[in-house]
Order: structure tokens, then sequence, then C-alpha cells
């Protein structure tokens, strides 16, 4: 591990409000299973044995269908996954590349699992940079539990109509939670035009992204603010114009010049290979 790892820790990485959000949503929970204790505890104990047999299941599957990366295999994405977790303070996690044709990446995180998935599509169309991004951001997933909580509260709640109202509430963390990973994808790849790049990429395709002004980008985020507050609270990522602008935000921060500062990384480790990824 580098020196950066003693500086650059999940607490301070995160977005503000995240954890508020995550207990606020854990302890109503807790309540909830308190109150409904008499009916629910067989389904209870039953979603947190199928969450940790799906995990398992899901890996064992990737192992089949999927490609694990390697020193031999992809190499150039496992010389990537080493850059990031390294940069972050944290073990490689396993990693597989996935044939799909949408642009997306996920990580796993759960009872000894840590893999991220990277589907085919977006390691086409994203440089080496945007995918230590990419990559970075799946790793802060890990590094900051975000897998563990989901599978917890998303497959242990099995409690009817109560789930449904619940699961409106842990989409204000899930939102918060990628603006954490997105911080982390910052630290990982050094570079927020590869980074806000990568963004365009989900907002206007792979084709186009490079087309994309991002300052106009920006300024029509001011357009329909109200209504566009309201529908970012049905989903559970941020849209990409604030995570843009969280982006640039963080990039200016104290927080951000301090894990930079301490890092003892030379930067030809990446620049040799700047190639496009495929
Ligand atoms: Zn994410």
């Amino acid at each position: 591990m580098t020196n950066l790892s003693r500086h650059v820790s999940i607490a301070t990485l995160r977005a503000p409000g995240e954890k508020l959000r995550l207990w606020l949503g854990v302890a109503i929970t807790l309540m909830l299973l308190l109150v409904f204790a008499d009916s629910y505890p067989g389904i209870f104990v039953a979603g947190l044995v199928a969450a940790f047999l799906m995990v398992r299941v899901s890996v064992a599957k990737f192992f089949g269908d999927s490609v694990k990366v390697s020193e031999t295999q992809f190499s150039e994405i496992h010389r990537l996954t080493h850059i990031a977790a390294s940069r972050l303070g944290m073990e490689a996690p396993e990693v597989f590349i996935s044939y799909a044709p949408v642009l997306n990446a996920f990580s796993i995180g759960f009872a000894g699992v840590r893999a991220v998935v990277l589907h085919s599509a977006l390691v086409e169309a994203f440089s080496q940079e945007q995918l230590l991004f990419v990559i970075g951001h799946e790793l802060g997933h890990i590094k900051a539990r975000h897998s563990f909580w989901s599978i917890l509260t998303g497959h242990s709640l099995e409690i009817p109509v109560l789930s449904r109202i619940l699961s409106v509430f842990f989409l204000s963390w899930d939102r918060k939670k990628e603006y954490t990973a997105d911080r982390a994808g910052l630290i990982a790849c050094h570079d927020l035009e590869a980074a806000c790049r990568s963004m365009t990429k989900f907002t206007a395709g792979p084709l186009l992204a490079d087309r994309v002004n991002l300052g106009e980008l920006l300024r029509q985020k001011s357009r329909n603010s109200f209504f566009s507050y309201m529908a970012e609270l049905l989903v559970d990522h941020p849209f990409p114009v604030n995570r843009i602008q969280a982006l640039v935000e963080f990039h200016a921060s104290d927080t951000y010049r301090t894990a930079l500062m301490f890092e003892n990384l030379d930067s030809s480790q990446i620049r040799p290979s700047m190639v496009a990824a495929g």
C-alpha cells in the first residue's frame, strides 16, 4: 500500500450526508422489524441466507460465463485495477469482463466476496484513463461497504408494503453513495477530464461523448431545476450532470489536494499505455 492509504480514508471520501441517510434507513428498518417481530423474523433471516447464497452463486456464474482478468488475460485491466487499488489503499478485488451491450459496471462486496464486473461495451468504449475512473468508482463502493449494505438492506426486507416505503427512502442513500464512489474514482484516475468524459459517455453515448461541450452541459443543469430535482428523487443514480458538477467541486477541494499531496506514485505508471482499451 502507498502512503495514500494513510490519508485517503473512506471517511474523508464520503459525500456529505451519505452515512446519515444509511443509518436513518437502518434504524427505521430495525424499528419496523421490532414492530413486526412476530410476523417477519423468519422472512428476515431467510432474506439474509438468500442474499449470502445469491452472492456466492453470482460470482460462481462469472467464472463460467465471463472472463476473469489476470496478469495474462486483459493485462491492461489487471494493471489499472492494481493502480486504482493502490491509490485507494485497498486490496485489488477479482475483476471480470462480461459480454453485454450496455455501458455498465458493478461491484460485489459481501460475505468475503469482492469482485468487480465490467461490461464488454464499457471496456471497448472507454479509454484507459476513463476505465481507471470506473474501476476506482467500483472499488470505492467496495471500500465504503456500499455493496454490503445494499445487499443487506435490499434482500432482507421483504416486508409487504413497508419495504416499498423503505426502498424509496434508501434511494436517497443510493444516490449519495454514487457521489462517494465518484470521488474514489477521481482519486484513482487523477484525471478530471477523464472522469467527466466517462459521465458524458453515459449521457450522450460512446460515439458522441467527445463532442459534448462540458461547460454547456453543466449550464443546462440550471434549467428546470425544481422538476429536475423531483425527477431525480425517483432514481437510484444521480443525473450525470449533477455527478459532473460534484466531480468538479471535489477536484477543487482541500480533501482532493491533500489526497494527492501524500501520494508517492510515479505518473509514468500510466502514461506509456494510454491507448484505446479493447
Ligand atoms: Zn456506482
